[in-house]
């Protein structure tokens, strides 16, 4: 496949359908859970990893109110309590 082949239009709701060929090499799945972000004003999808929402860690997350935490912030939290 040509990278013309993946020309994508942007429909109004700003939605684009990834190529076929590219979420199965990938393993992307219907309900993967993509994160968008912009590097040197490229759009770059990539696959989401949870993190704590304080420090950014991603060991050993638990949840806490729904939000994913990991085990120094909690400690953190429960001693400013
Ligand atoms: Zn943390």
């Amino acid at each position: 496949m040509s990278a013309q082949d993946r020309t994508r239009r942007v429909d109004s709701l700003g939605r684009v359908v990834l190529p076929a060929d590219l979420r199965h090499a990938l393993g992307i799945r219907e309900g993967d859970v993509l994160d968008v972000s912009v590097h040197d004003g490229n759009l770059v999808l990539s696959r989401h990893e949870p993190m704590c929402v304080f420090c950014g860690g991603r060991d050993d997350l638990r949840k806490h109110v729904g939000r994913s935490v990991c085990p120094a912030c909690v400690s953190a939290l429960n001693a400013e309590q």
